[in-house]
């Protein structure tokens, strides 16, 4: 549609309320560009976007993205999708339709409108991975039918559906890998093993390591990785991804505690919980091709990334 009034990048965010959500579009504002967030406030608030009231180029729309949506826009970023695996495994049913449907209805509408959309996908897609540190040709090793399969399986099929719109439709396309991310606004009761820590560490009480914390993930902070994402978007047609982005210095479960304890201060001991099934036993990107296509790289120090995440906790410290 001919554009009547002004030429400014009108960019849609799905999951726009939600901890990396809310993060983009705060950069995409400090960018110039209109933002509109449609999220169905599923795990993502409202209070993620509070600061935005009133903001002359922003808009929040509460949407599902099971649903189709008719606006327009010049480029989609799809986060829409619970992340944690206590929120994601909450209704996964839900969770499947919200990355497959989600995706069918996004895709549709960046065909409709000849636009570029990113999409939010995930490490998971590696399962409990063989091939260390994990490169984008790897195929993964998931389990179809665990606890995890909803969101695993589920991104999975997102990608499908991206590179068959990609082959078939010829839509520009961008896909993420986005490995573990950490960072202010994460949700207080998502169970993730950081804001986990922080707040059992700055609540003095046991640090709940599941099995015997010898796993690893590798930790990466906001703003590292919503750098990477847009620097994706923006990247010139022939770079679809799939791209890892990621910080690729690795910890297990174990260190990140110690960690924990020692930038908070804390006096909390540590104790043991199960291993919840399929939990994968290590996890760490290779980035060669994000360096490469996007001359990207995290700048933020877990160490460094951790001070401005237990400020925000202890800020917010939930009862
Ligand atoms: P989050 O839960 O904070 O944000 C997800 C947002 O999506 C929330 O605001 C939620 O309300 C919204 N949402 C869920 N279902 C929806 C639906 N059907 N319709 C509209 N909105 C819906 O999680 P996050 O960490 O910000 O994750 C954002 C995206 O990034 C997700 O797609 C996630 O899979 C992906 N990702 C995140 C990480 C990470 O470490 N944070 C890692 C890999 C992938
Ligand atoms: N869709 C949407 N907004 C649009 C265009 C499409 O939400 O602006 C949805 C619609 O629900 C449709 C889906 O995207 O079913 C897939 O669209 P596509 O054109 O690929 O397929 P079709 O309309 O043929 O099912
Ligand atoms: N974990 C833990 N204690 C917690 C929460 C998580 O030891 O209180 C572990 C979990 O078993 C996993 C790792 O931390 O091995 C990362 O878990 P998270 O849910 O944050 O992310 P994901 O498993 O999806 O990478």
């Amino acid at each position: 549609m001919p554009r009547l009034y002004d030429s400014r990048k009108r960019v849609l965010v799905t999951g726009g309320a939600g901890f990396l959500g809310s993060h983009l579009t705060d950069r995409l504002l400090e960018r110039g560009y209109e933002v509109l967030c449609a999220d169905n406030l599923f795990t993502g608030t409202k209070r993620n976007l509070e600061h935005l009231h009133g903001h002359p180029r922003f808009e929040f729309l509460r949407h599902d993205v099971t649903f189709p949506l008719y606006v327009e826009v010049d480029e989609i970023y799809n986060l829409a999708c619970p992340a944690s695996p206590i929120h994601y495994q909450h209704d996964p049913v839900q969770t499947t339709k919200t990355s497959v449907h989600g995706a069918i209805n996004m895709l549709g509408l960046a065909k409709r409108l000849g636009c570029r959309i990113l999409q939010a996908s995930t490490s998971e897609v590696y399962g409990d991975p063989s091939v260390h540190p994990q490169i984008e040709a790897y195929w993964g090793n998931v389990n179809p039918i665990g606890p995890r399969s909803c969101y695993d399986e589920g991104k999975r099929c997102a990608e499908t559906l991206f590179f068959d719109y990609h082959r078939q439709h010829s839509l520009n396309i961008k896909v993420a890998r986005i490995f573990n991310t950490y960072g202010p606004r994460m949700h207080p009761a998502d169970g993730r093993v950081v804001s986990n820590f922080i707040i059992q560490a700055l609540k003095g009480e046991g640090i709940t390591i599941y099995g015997d914390g010898s796993q690893t993930r590798s930790f990466c902070y906001v703003d590292d990785l919503v750098d990477g994402l847009i620097r994706l978007m923006e990247s010139p047609d022939d770079v679809t991804g799939p791209i890892n982005l990621g910080n690729p210095v690795e910890f297990t479960m174990k260190q990140l505690a110690e960690l924990i304890i020692a930038e908070t201060g804390s006096s909390s001991a540590l104790v043991t919980r199960p291993l919840p099934q399929d939990d994968p036993k290590q996890r760490k990107p290779d980035i060669t091709l994000a360096a490469t296509k996007l001359n990207w790289s995290p700048k933020v120090s877990l160490k460094d990334g951790l001070k401005p995440t237990a400020a925000y906790f202890r800020a917010n410290l939930p009862a």
